[in-house]
């Protein structure tokens, strides 16, 4: 876990943030500058600094269905939502530990870049 990074900080406690979601795998909060009336983050509990890095294929798949868990208990499941994965430098990627963006709560625009 490198103590340098924030969600690794978030998921250990010791930067305070209220978890909207935790299955012991995968914990989701608020974005702190949210791009949506709803804009959550779903975080794996271990440091990955992107999918690239991830070895289990299966892993990728149980965080999507946290990714849909945790939009469903938002209320995004009728209306719909936008998930966003940046990955490295060019993929707009800035914290450098695997996170799935949800935005919801309004209509998205395309296109997403
Ligand atoms: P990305 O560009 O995909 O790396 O997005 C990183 C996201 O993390 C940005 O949307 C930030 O607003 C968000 N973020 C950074 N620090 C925090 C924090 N302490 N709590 C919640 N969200 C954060
Ligand atoms: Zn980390």
């Amino acid at each position: 876990m490198p103590s340098d990074c924030v969600f690794c900080r978030i998921v250990s406690g010791e930067i305070p943030t209220e978890l909207v979601h935790d299955d012991g795998e995968f914990v989701a909060f608020r974005d702190i500058h949210p791009q949506a009336p709803v804009h959550l983050l779903i975080v794996p509990r271990v440091h990955f600094v992107s999918m690239l890095d991830v070895p289990d294929p299966a892993y990728l798949g149980r965080l999507l269905d946290a990714v849909r868990s945790v939009a469903r208990e938002a209320g995004l499941a009728t209306d719909g939502f936008r998930t966003v994965i940046n990955t490295g430098r060019a993929g707009g990627q800035v914290v450098m530990h695997l996170h799935v963006h949800v935005l919801g709560g309004r209509a998205m625009r395309d296109p997403a870049g």
